[in-house]
């Protein structure tokens, strides 16, 4: 269904710099370390992939440290060895959840990433008590992991609340989940079955595959909306094609079209319903209630409009998104030394 070509309009060709070992990775050879020095404590998650435990280092370290210990569900060989080389290359990088080791169980060969551990509350009762200061902050901080990610030639893919732990009493957010991320190499066709129903960019809807770096603005845009609109999930679809309905009913058709036609996409006929209305484009304005109006200023909604823009490439760059007139508090307290530290790795 893919149609006209797309390159991302930035670090495009990040992995060519870094040369073969740093995205081949199915030629990993994994240096498994050993089980014995982590002890599982209590399950904190369950994903789609993975059970994932609260745990402690027992051996090595001077004190027993927390830490997290992903424990995969068996999946392909290399889908492992893909998360824990993008979590070896982003080692050390702002905001990304530190790999501590990566251990096998001696008897069933179950493979478990280690991680750091982050005393985060769930975005459904944090989020609501966030300031516009806060959720500057912190948008801010997940760019850092953006950009640091996209400069490494890397997509995350899975852009949403469950995936950013933040710690808010230490001011500290972590980008963590990189199971779905993927090397990004110009002209390629990548698999539209990626990120979470209600933060898949128009690009996965209608399956346009040479995607991009960009696909993770989008996912950035809808967490933001829903933080600044307090509505949660923004776009909120019951299926992928409900999905993309949902978007083009607040973006309106005739940017939609322009989009089909600028990257001579074919939509699937399944989508025809998609079409069959007309809706204008509706202004962001339309969304301010007297619960969310704290979160809105001509620089929240110009922000967002920028990243919530169908055609991938007309979307800020996470290195642009940090320059924009929305972050100077942030950074004006920085520079007065008023954020506590902690907020970058
Ligand atoms: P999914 O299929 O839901 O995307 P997954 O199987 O890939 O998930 P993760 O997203 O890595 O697994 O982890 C699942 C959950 O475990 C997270 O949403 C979070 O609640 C918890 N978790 C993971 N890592 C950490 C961490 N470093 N600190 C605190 N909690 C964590
Ligand atoms: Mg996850």
């Amino acid at each position: 269904m893919s149609g006209g070509r797309s390159v991302a309009r930035v670090y495009a060709n990040a992995n060519d710099k870094f040369g073969r070992s740093w995205w081949d990775y199915d030629n990993l050879a994994v240096q498994w370390g050993t089980q014995d020095n982590f002890e599982c404590l209590r399950k904190v998650g369950r994903g789609k992939y993975s059970e994932v435990f609260e745990g402690v280092m027992v051996a090595g370290a001077s004190s027993p440290e927390k830490c997290i210990i992903k424990v995969l569900k068996p999946v392909k060989k290399k889908k492992i060895k893909r998360e824990i080389k993008i979590l070896q290359n982003l080692a050390g990088g702002p905001n990304v959840v530190a790999l501590l080791d990566v251990v096998r169980d001696p008897q069933s060969k179950t493979p478990s990433i280690i991680t750091e551990y982050v005393n985060n509350t769930d975005f459904k009762t944090l989020y609501p008590k966030f300031t516009d200061f806060d959720v500057r902050f912190y948008i801010f901080e997940l760019l850092k992991a953006l950009d640091f990610c996209h400069s490494r030639g890397i997509m995350h893919r899975d852009v949403k609340p469950h995936n950013v732990m933040i710690d808010h009493e230490k001011r500290k957010l972590r980008l963590i989940d990189w199971g779905l991320a993927e090397f990004y190499h110009p002209y390629t066709e990548y698999n539209v079955r990626v990120a979470s129903r209600y933060f898949k960019g128009p690009e996965l809807l209608v399956d346009f595959q040479e995607y991009d770096y960009s696909l993770d603005m989008w996912s950035l845009g809808c967490m933001f909306a829903s933080m600044i609109f307090r509505k949660e999930p923004f776009f909120h679809g019951h299926s992928n094609s409900n999905q993309l309905e949902k978007i083009v009913r607040v973006l309106g058709t005739d940017d939609f079209h322009a989009y089909l036609e600028k990257y001579e996409i074919d939509l699937d006929p399944e989508l025809d319903d998609v079409l069959s209305g007309r809706w204008q484009r509706r202004p962001w304005s339309r969304f301010v209630t007297t619960e969310n109006q704290r979160y809105i200023s001509n620089e929240s909604i110009d922000f967002l409009d920028k990243l919530l823009r169908y055609d991938h490439q007309e979307r800020l760059t996470a290195a642009e998104a940090q320059d924009h007139p929305y972050f100077e508090p942030v950074k004006a307290a920085a520079a007065k030394g008023e954020i506590p530290p902690g907020s970058t790795s």
